[in-house]
């Protein structure tokens, strides 16, 4: 998953522990928001489960 920090504008991608990470954090707890850290900042960028469900594949992950 494709992600740009939220503070410095640095692109980057988040693994597929990440995505399992979130997807377990949705189904449980739809509202929160998971926090990515950017490599170079190291600020945290907020994903919603919206932002998550928009990726077809990932949105799959949240019915099962
Ligand atoms: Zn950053």
């Amino acid at each position: 998953m494709q992600i740009k920090c939220s503070s410095c504008a640095t692109p980057y991608a988040l693994g597929k522990e990440q995505i399992a990470q979130m997807a377990e954090l949705f189904r449980s707890t739809p509202g929160a928001h998971y926090d990515a850290h950017c490599p170079k900042c190291r600020k945290t960028t907020k994903i919603s489960k919206k932002q998550f469900a928009l990726n077809p594949l990932y949105k799959k992950m949240l019915e099962n």
